[in-house]
Formats: C-alpha cells, sequence, structure tokens
C-alpha cells in the first residue's frame, strides 16, 4: 500500500513537473504592476498600508476563503472600491447572488480592472487585477448573467465599501 501511494505521488510529482515546464513561460508575476508610478511601491510600503489578510490577497494574488467576507452579503446602494488604492471598481447594482461565497458583479466600472492569465490551478483562469495600483481582485468567468455574461468572483478583503 505504502509503496503504490509513493509510485502514486512520483508519478504525480513527475507530471507536475512537466507541467511546469512547459507552462513556464507563460508563467506571471507574483502581482500586477501599477499603471500609474505612485501606485508601484515596495513590499514594505504594502505591508504597513494593508492588513495581512488583504496584503495577502492583494500582492501575492491570495484568495480569501468563500462566504467569509461581510461584503458577500452587502446589498446596499454604493461603490466597491479597491482596498490597495481607493480607486472605484464596482457599482452595487452590478452586484449579484452567485452562491459562491465571493462578492460578485456582472460589470466592473470601465477602466478600472485590467486581465491577465494565469495558470496556477494548471486550467488557466483570468485573473483581473485594479488598473491603478494592480492589486489582484479576483478572476473573471463567462457564466454570469445577462447583459454581458461575465462574473467577477471578487475578493471582499480587497474591496471597500461606500455606501450611498
Ligand atoms: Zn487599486
Amino acid at each position: 500500500m505504502n509503496q503504490f501511494l509513493s509510485r502514486r505521488t512520483f508519478i504525480l510529482i513527475l507530471i507536475m513537473s512537466i507541467l511546469k515546464i512547459i507552462f513556464k513561460p507563460m508563467q506571471v508575476l507574483a502581482s500586477s504592476l501599477a499603471s500609474k508610478e505612485e501606485w508601484n511601491l515596495s513590499k514594505e510600503e504594502w505591508k504597513s498600508r494593508l492588513t495581512e489578510e488583504s496584503y495577502y490577497i492583494l500582492r501575492e494574488e491570495g484568495t480569501e476563503r468563500a462566504f467569509s467576507s461581510p461584503l458577500n452579503n452587502e446589498k446596499r446602494k454604493g461603490v466597491f472600491h479597491c482596498a490597495g488604492c481607493d480607486q472605484p471598481l464596482f457599482l452595487s447594482d452590478k452586484k449579484f447572488d452567485s452562491g459562491t461565497g465571493w462578492p460578485s458583479f456582472w460589470d466592473s466600472i470601465q477602466g478600472s480592472v485590467e486581465t491577465k492569465v494565469d495558470f496556477k490551478l494548471i486550467v488557466p483562469r483570468t485573473e483581473y487585477h485594479c488598473s491603478r495600483c494592480g492589486g489582484h481582485q479576483g478572476h473573471v468567468f463567462n457564466d454570469g448573467p445577462l447583459p454581458t455574461g461575465k462574473r467577477y468572483c471578487n475578493n471582499g478583503l480587497a474591496l471597500r465599501f461606500v455606501s450611498e
């Protein structure tokens, strides 16, 4: 049994290594670069501005636990800002209940987010981040409601809600 398991583990490691080599040229930065020079802050500067959890999400492309953010159930009218630089990203009237446990939107404020493809789970996913500070927000999928058909799956810790 042990031998079987270790052989399976070995094969798995081998496959992962091969995939890693294949995808290496497409590997992405740990976080996206800021488009505005004044938001190209050092690691230390970001750490002093953000909580530990928000730093992990915004600057290291982490993901919070599903259903952990109070913003998941936020239903008031208002604007969702980037927790890194305070740029407005989403309007409350574009928010919908996706049932995933993460605040979800079917559209972003024009020009506020930029996308890139990541391979963190091997399968390509479209990552998006704040267009101003480059802070990671979440992933966008094509299974959202009309009219866009998009589902922006956002980390609540990467947002700051400002009610109207
Ligand atoms: Zn930002």
